[in-house]
């Protein structure tokens, strides 16, 4: 099945009990027992819930894995696949992550004995130099926020695969419509369904999805241990946002590539990031990887003066000074202050997020109305 009829069908069943189309929202906590022990696989809404099963199954479906498990919030998601973990194992990630992500590692893992290296990624051997014995797990974000750097993900399958090491990929940015990690080798997609996935900017939720079913089961173990799932009527939402993620998603990326080239071209910009342009640095992987080089880009204003990127943020109408990403809005944020505000000013300086750069999380408008409301901004 292509991914448009999947992203409509897959998960959802007719409900066999009054024939609804759409999965009804089971706002239960419980479910009856007709004996100790006898149940329809129900039990109690921490483990399973029927309408996070249907969401479940699609976003498994959409990513071409065997199995999904949702979670509260992304962040939930990635602390359940650290707990895969044990103490005095290692961990390779890249230089170039998600603020909370990078928090969540160094503020709370690391004082339970996991160990983190962060390398250019860019590269893989870097990746191949820092990986040790001890190491366990890479983690992958790719493209890379708020830079857009891109990582080869079968170079880093090639380095993990046939050893004890998994390797697990944030594909939040680039969503399953523009690339599936599991087809290139990865064993664990995480999304942060929160950005394209929900699309709408009303819902908070992660999920993971992987193809072995003895991972899936050690994932589902953590899942309902550590218990933090998300609510019925969340994942109606959801469910509900999937079925017009191709076609939001080939409106952000043609909306994207409008407005890269534009920005590229404006005298008062710097440097903007976007991995569709030939000059970026790992394009020709992109072009591999990916469908489509979509809507998320950053730029810097020239001259890279915070006063500057407070001026232009606060001048725009139609894009909306915001945390997050993905949504049917133009939203923009401010990497430095916002989103990567609990990286050291050194460590972000390193990885290209600098004072004045902003990064644009292009929607479904008009292409022409988005740029008219950067021209008077920048202007
Ligand atoms: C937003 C985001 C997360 C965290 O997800 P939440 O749903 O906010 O918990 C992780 N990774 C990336 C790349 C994100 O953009």
């Amino acid at each position: 099945m292509k991914f448009s009829t999947k992203a409509v069908h897959a998960g959802v069943e007719p409900d066999p009990s009054t024939g609804a189309i759409m999965t009804p929202i089971f706002q239960t906590s419980t479910y009856v027992q007709s004996a100790p022990g006898h149940h329809k696989g129900y039990e109690y809404s921490r483990t399973h819930n029927p309408t996070r099963t249907a969401l479940q199954r699609a976003l498994a479906a959409l990513e071409n894995g065997k199995h999904g498990l949702c979670f509260a919030t992304g962040m939930a998601s990635i602390d359940a696949v650290v707990k895969l973990l044990k103490p005095g194992d290692e961990v390779v990630s890249t230089n170039d992550l998600y603020g909370g992500t990078y928090r969540l590692f160094t503020k709370i893992f690391e004082p339970f004995g996991v160990k983190f290296t962060f390398v250019d990624m860019g590269d893989p051997a870097n990746v191949a130099a820092a990986i040790t014995p001890k190491t366990k797990l890479v983690w992958v974000e790719t493209p890379t926020n708020p830079t857009l750097r891109i990582v080869d993900i079968a170079a880093m399958a090639k380095l993990t695969q046939g050893k004890d090491m998994l390797l697990a990929v944030d594909n939040t940015f680039a969503s399953p419509y523009l690339q599936n990690p599991l087809d290139l080798g990865a064993d664990i997609v995480m999304h942060s369904v929160t950005k394209f996935l929900g699309g709408h900017s009303d819902v908070v939720m992660g999920a993971l999805i992987v193809n072995d079913d003895d991972l899936a089961d050690r994932l589902a173990f953590i899942q309902n241990s550590c218990g933090g799932t998300p609510g019925p009527q969340d994942c109606f939402l959801v469910l509900r946002g999937l079925k017009t993620l191709h076609l939001r998603m080939e409106r952000h990326c043609s909306n994207g590539r409008a407005i890269a080239e534009w920005l590229a071209k404006h005298p008062k910009v710097g440097r903007v990031y976007w991995p569709g342009f030939p000059s970026h640095g790992n394009h020709d992987v992109a072009k591999r990887q990916m469908r489509d080089f979509g809507g998320m880009m950053s730029f810097t204003i020239k001259g890279d003066k915070l006063e500057d990127a407070t001026k232009f943020l606060s001048s725009c109408k139609l894009f909306t000074l915001a945390e997050s990403l993905g949504g049917v809005e133009s939203l923009m944020g401010h990497p430095a202050s916002m989103t990567h505000a609990s990286i050291p000013r050194e460590v972000r300086l390193r990885s290209g997020v600098t004072d004045s750069l902003i990064r644009l999380s292009v929607g479904v408008e008009d292409a022409g109305d988005l740029i008219d409301d950067l021209e008077q901004a920048l202007a």
